[in-house]
């Protein structure tokens, strides 16, 4: 391809994006594709090697044909499902422009812009979600040690808060010599899965993280904690991480951080939040409950990638103190060596995560706060909030249906009264007619009908056509047989 043919296929593509987003609402949410049909579909070997190029054209029936029907539609106004993976036009310039730019950010001295850019952003969302000054990487704020940058994802965070967590309880040993077997951590069983493989990857075992009792609301109880700790240490063992959950991905649960923060503290343990999806409902002042305790946390993640309208991947890791990032994550050689790098002058980012090399994502975050600005995301997150609040109402005014965890944001966790395959067979057919996307979850051992309100393009008007759906498909309360 060519720079004129690059230029006629690239702007067809723009005007093509555009139309899916617009019409994204046409398509069945879910796609209906069976196992194997996508690869049946396109050719089984790649084209030979002296066959002529494919044209744009070809390419794109096929992307009309096969692709998108093989696609679930993330992006549709009544998908209900898992959580928010909103994007926004600004955002996917950023992330053409930095497929155009095809640079590779992992030190300073290999793209200054994508280092510095990275690096004010994490600065600008820690003023945007209103976080402690521990966060913020610029050496203007002289008592932060901390400092912020974007991973790929939460599960990345984790890995790298527990490697860092696990390098100062080994005193900086662990990495020469492995993990010792005998550090615990800490959540509960609604942390998110990310938790424990981290655990398997750093060698800590996953049979090393304890569940720490939750309360009614699922949220972990910090006597728990406390009690869980002190078992561990009784019996020759070293406590050293706990994962705390605000917005835990099967019921929004958020656990007690500030009196989480106070055991950890005593107890010199690691606490790391997880806020991925959560965390970006301070994006609005008046939810800046989320926010609580951060001030005491050793590290805090948060995804625009789920609630921001910046599309994957772009999660936020913030650090209080990078030094014990960096003990964990650095390792230099020869050939990485840069007389900038050398001298402390600058952020080189290969340190402070798994890879090395690092695509430019600051350009998706920055292009959508300054063009989509600032009030346009806030406005979305509050209106989710607000739709959640009134399903929640309707919900709490049919018989049919029992709610199960507290609405803190935009999950509503209901059960049908009559029981788990009720409420089943109800996620089933709902999401059988196309027309919306729900998911289940367990929670207390029963299954749960989990609708999560996060698309940009969902309106209350979407939300009122969700409602009448699942209102029209709910069998009725069976009553007891006398
Ligand atoms: N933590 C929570 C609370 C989540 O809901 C999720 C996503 O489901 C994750 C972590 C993992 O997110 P990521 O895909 O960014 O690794």
């Amino acid at each position: 391809m060519n720079a004129e043919e690059f230029r006629a296929a690239g702007h067809e593509l723009i005007d093509w994006i555009a139309h899916y987003v617009e019409g994204v609402e046409h398509y069945p949410v879910l796609s209906p594709m069976q196992p194997g049909e996508v690869r049946a579909a396109l050719p089984a070997s790649p084209p030979d090697a002296d066959a002529m190029p494919d044209s744009w054209a070809d390419v794109m029936a096929d992307v009309n044909t096969v692709i998108v029907p093989g696609l679930t539609h993330w992006q549709h106004p009544m998908f209900a499902a898992y959580f928010p993976a909103n994007t926004s036009y600004a955002s996917i310039l950023g992330e053409l422009m930095s497929a155009g730019f095809g640079v590779n950010g992992m030190l300073w001295a290999t793209s200054p812009a994508a280092t510095e850019l990275e690096t004010l952003m994490m600065d600008w969302m820690v003023e945007l979600l209103g976080l402690p000054d521990r966060f913020v990487s610029s050496s203007a704020i002289a008592t932060s040690l901390g400092g912020g940058v974007i991973q790929g994802t939460a599960s990345e965070g984790a890995l790298c808060a527990m490697l860092a967590a696990r390098e100062r309880i080994t005193h900086g040993t662990s990495n020469q010599v492995g993990a010792t077997g005998n550090l615990t951590a800490y959540s509960t069983a609604q942390t998110h899965s990310s938790l424990e493989k981290a655990a398997g990857i750093a060698g800590i075992g996953r049979d090393m993280i304890r569940k720490v009792d939750c309360d009614e609301a699922f949220a972990m109880r910090p006597d728990a904690l406390a009690a869980a700790i002190a078992r561990d240490r009784a019996v020759g063992l070293t406590p050293f991480f706990v994962c705390a959950n605000v917005g835990s991905t099967s019921s929004m649960a958020i656990d007690p951080v500030p009196e989480i923060a106070t055991v950890c503290q005593r107890e010199n343990v690691w606490l790391h939040v997880d806020a991925a999806m959560a965390g970006m409902a301070a994006l609005c002042p008046e939810f800046r409950f989320v926010n609580a305790g951060l001030e005491h946390a050793d590290s805090y993640s948060t995804n625009p990638h789920k609630w921001m309208g910046v599309q994957f991947d772009c999660s936020l890791f913030w650090v209080a103190n990078r030094q014990s990032l960096l003990n964990a994550l650095s390792i230099l050689p020869e050939y990485l060596k840069t007389a900038a790098g050398d001298a402390g002058a600058v952020i080189d980012y290969r340190d402070w995560g798994i890879p090395l090399g690092r695509r430019f994502r600051a350009l998706k975050l920055w292009m959508t706060i300054r063009l989509e600005g600032v009030a346009s995301v806030q406005n979305m997150v509050r209106n989710h909030v607000l739709w959640a609040a009134e399903v929640l109402e309707v919900f709490a005014a049919d018989e049919r249906f029992e709610i199960v965890a507290p609405v803190n944001l935009n999950l509503v966790c209901v059960r049908h009264v009559n029981g788990d395959m009720a409420t089943d067979s109800l996620i089933t057919t709902a999401n059988a007619t196309g027309k919306i996307l729900l998911t289940r979850t367990v929670l207390d051992g029963r299954s749960v009908l989990r609708l999560s309100i996060g698309t940009r393009a969902t309106t209350a008007a979407h939300v009122h056509a969700m409602m009448a759906l699942i209102s029209d498909l709910a069998e009725p309360v069976r009553q007891p047989v006398i």
